[in-house]
Parts: structure tokens; C-alpha cells; sequence
């Protein structure tokens, strides 16, 4: 039996599925084990309660420097680390560097995995990277509406902390700044 997640990613946010993605038959409750799921009475597929993965990356580089984006849909005043969703077919090493590349135009060289975290609002399991880069020109994102390389004991003031996993992630990677 093929489960599949219970919902899909639409403006940011996870909208479950009522009725059968495969037919259309509106979905009965249904315990898989422990877990609530829905089945589909008609075709018996099995939708699962699965978060999205997002990939979140301090990026760092060869000057101990940590870059930081202005998002000015996620903050007016403060910044955020490089984050995204992940794309069927990569791993998630691949997807950190494919998103560092396309917010920032930097090329990683090295990355660890620090920690992950559970974002509620928008059910995300975010997986928190540092990645390591050497400075380069920053390219432009539709998603980003400012770069900027911070010293370490700047980042503290600007960093996001209300609705936004970046100030965590930052917390966490501390033990690997040097
Ligand atoms: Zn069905």
C-alpha cells in the first residue's frame, strides 16, 4: 500500500487534501498505527500526515563572515539565513547548494548538517546546514531583496527571530563559527 502526504504546498502553506487526489472520492478518517490518516474508500490509496522539508543554511565564508538576506515578505527590519523547499529527485545536500546558489549566486564549497526544527504555522520540517562558501558577486533573487555579509557579533541584532527559524539556526551553528 502506497502512502502519500496528505496535503500540498500552496502560498507557503500546507492545504490538506478532502478529497482523492487520484479520483476524486472524498476522504474517510483512518488510523495508520499511531497516526491519524485519511483513505480514499474508492481506491484505498492512504493519505499520510507528512511535513514538507525545507532546507535552512548559515552560510559562512573564508572571512568568518555570515551572509544574511533581506526578505521583505518574511520582515520589514530584520534578516533571515537562506532557505527553501526541497524538489523531488535531490538529496538534501543538493538542495542546499542549489538554494545558495539561486538566493545568493555563492557556490558551496563544504556543508554539515547542525539541526532541524519543526515550524508549526506552516507544518515545515526544516533541515538546518551550515555551508561553507568563498566570497563571491551576489546574483539577484525575485525572492531576496537584499545581501549582506555580517560580522559574527552583528548577527544577533538583525537576524530573525518572531515567525522564522533563522535566529535557531544561528543559535545552533555557533559551536561550528569559529
Ligand atoms: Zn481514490
Amino acid at each position: 500500500m502506497k502512502i502519500i502526504a496528505i496535503g500540498a504546498v500552496t502560498g507557503g502553506k500546507v492545504m490538506l487534501f478532502k478529497y482523492c487526489a487520484e479520483c476524486g472520492h472524498e476522504l474517510e478518517d483512518i488510523k495508520c498505527g499511531d497516526d491519524d490518516c485519511k483513505i480514499c474508500p474508492s481506491c484505498k490509496r492512504i493519505y499520510g500526515r507528512n511535513p514538507i522539508p525545507v532546507v535552512e543554511v548559515l552560510v559562512v565564508n573564508e572571512f568568518n563572515e555570515i551572509l544574511l538576506l533581506k526578505q521583505n515578505y518574511i520582515s520589514e527590519d530584520k534578516w533571515t539565513v537562506v532557505s527553501g523547499y526541497m524538489v523531488e529527485g535531490e538529496t538534501i545536500e543538493e538542495a542546499v547548494v542549489r538554494e545558495v546558489k539561486e538566493e545568493t549566486g555563492q557556490i558551496v564549497t563544504k556543508c554539515q548538517y547542525v539541526s532541524s526544527y519543526y515550524f508549526e504555522p506552516k507544518q515545515l520540517i526544516m533541515i538546518g546546514f551550515i555551508a561553507y562558501v568563498n566570497k563571491a558577486e551576489f546574483t539577484d533573487s525575485i525572492e531576496v531583496d537584499d545581501h549582506k555579509w555580517y560580522k559574527i557579533d552583528e548577527v544577533d541584532d538583525v537576524i530573525a527571530r518572531v515567525n522564522n527559524c533563522s535566529g535557531m539556526h544561528f543559535d545552533k551553528c555557533r559551536e561550528y563559527l569559529k
